[in-house]
């Protein structure tokens, strides 16, 4: 492999087709994030990647833990799903009818998830979250959403708020662009606060939809919350009578076939899903019961549409990958990869008194700058991300690709052989050394 070392290492033309990108494109990007704005240097421009593994328009090699922010459970280009794809694409690439295609993805999804009956295909996250938000709204005629600080549900216009400082609070919207009158529809409450959630469903009772929350948190650092309190938050959705939406765009499929509802054991109202249903392509899908879903366009008056919903070609890759990730021992496997990997870095961090931590669950893992369980969004601390700008830039001259902020997590894919976990702790080891001299 052609890693490069902090020596060779070069961004020359990846910083030359930066410069050209950002005269065509706002901030040369198409999602903020890519602009590398919290780390170090212009973007990297990839242009190949096979497993674990992606090449840069320098030539370089780097082994991947961004797996493009998630859907990438098999690696790039699983052959399975590459093939699939390829008998699919030369017979058409959209009809804007239903298709075979949708009977297989919907038929294997179904079967295999005992937390869902219905779902409707869409083509991303934020889609999905949208029409499940606006489903919530159709089934209880309530207008007010409740979500948790440091939960991120895509760019949805009432979801892109976050908490004032008090306990309970009117959300002041974080975009521009956003009218006062939508961001009122949304209450934020901090995350691991039973309390705090019950007192916002006590006043704001009678006009709240829906709660919507990312079971496992992992888009704002991981911020894994205790069964106990996802339950405590189910059992005050069914008492309040109010829908509880499981966003798990980033955990379903990722900690088992199931996500969260299956890891927990909880029954969500309605399930969004996004990235790993995809298998790299722009898929997204919301899931609940026959009953919820029949308030459905055509069945129902909640109106919900798309030109290129449950594309052929995204579905074939979609039904690929969900039948790879059926395989016995898929999850184990993954699992056992990605506690062995983090708890090695933990050890390391340990032995030399560094504060870092690698808490993961399933496959998800984040670098995080701290001792202490982190489980809401105002105890991250933001010294570590200048820390972490240090680590991603030692990563990055050594062949090491993490997404570039500290408030993502890594991803481990299936593709992640044991060959190269070990180049990438000597590389990390190395890397965080720099950070802690
Ligand atoms: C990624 C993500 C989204 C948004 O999905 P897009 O496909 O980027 O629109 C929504 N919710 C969660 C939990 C996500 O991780």
């Amino acid at each position: 492999m052609n890693y490069p070392t902090p020596a060779t290492f070069t961004r020359a033309t990846s910083a030359l087709m930066f410069e050209e990108a950002k005269q065509y494109f706002p901030g040369g990007v198409h999602s903020p994030v890519r602009a590398f704005r919290s780390v170090q240097g212009p973007p990297v421009f990839f242009e190949e990647g096979s497993g674990s593994h992606i090449r840069d328009v320098d030539g370089q090699a780097y082994i991947d833990f961004c797996c493009s922010w998630g859907p990438l459970i098999l690696g790039h280009c699983p052959p399975a799903v590459l093939e699939r794809v390829q008998q699919t694409i030369v017979k058409g690439m959209s009809f804007g009818t239903p298709t075979p295609h949708d009977l297989l993805i919907g038929k294997l999804m179904l079967e295999n998830h005992r937390y869902i009956e219905m779902v409707r295909f869409v083509s991303s996250g934020t889609e999905a979250v949208m029409s499940a938000l606006r489903l919530a709204r159709g089934v209880t005629g309530k207008s007010k959403v409740i979500k948790f600080e440091g939960c991120y549900h895509g760019h949805v216009d009432a979801l892109l708020v976050k908490a004032g400082s008090g306990l309970v609070t009117f959300g002041i919207s974080t975009s521009a662009g956003i009218p006062e009158a939508f961001a009122k529809e949304t209450i934020v409450v901090p995350l691991a606060d039973a309390e705090a959630l019950e007192l916002a469903l006590k006043q704001h009772a009678g006009d709240v939809a829906c709660v919507i929350v990312e079971p496992i948190p992992a888009n704002n650092g991981l911020l894994l919350q205790d069964r106990a309190y996802l339950q405590k938050m189910r059992d005050l959705c069914t008492e309040h009578g109010v829908l509880l939406i499981f966003d798990e765009v980033i955990s379903g499929f990722r900690v088992g076939f199931e996500g969260a509802a299956g890891l927990y054991d909880i029954q969500p109202d309605i399930i969004t899903f996004g990235k790993i249903i995809g298998g790299g392509m722009p898929v997204g899908a919301y899931a609940a019961s026959r009953t919820i879903m029949e308030h459905i366009a055509p069945m129902g008056p909640v109106y919900q549409a798309g030109t290129l919903s449950a594309n052929p070609v995204a579905m074939a890759a979609g039904y690929a990958t969900l039948l790879e990730l059926l395989k016995p021992g898929f999850y184990e496997g993954l699992e056992q990869k990605t506690a062995w990997f983090t708890a090695t870095l933990e050890k390391y961090c340990q032995e030399k008194g560094y504060a870092l931590r690698f808490p993961h669950v399933g496959s998800i893992f984040w670098p995080t700058f701290s001792e202490s369980r982190i489980q809401r969004a105002d105890e991250i601390d933001g010294k570590g991300m200048d820390l972490f700008k240090i680590m991603h830039l030692e990563c990055l001259k050594r062949g090491v690709y993490f997404g570039p902020s500290g408030y993502e997590v890594g991803f481990i894919s299936s593709a992640h052989t044991q060959e190269d976990l070990d180049y990438a702790i000597a590389m990390i080891k190395e890397s965080i050394d720099v950070v802690f001299s």
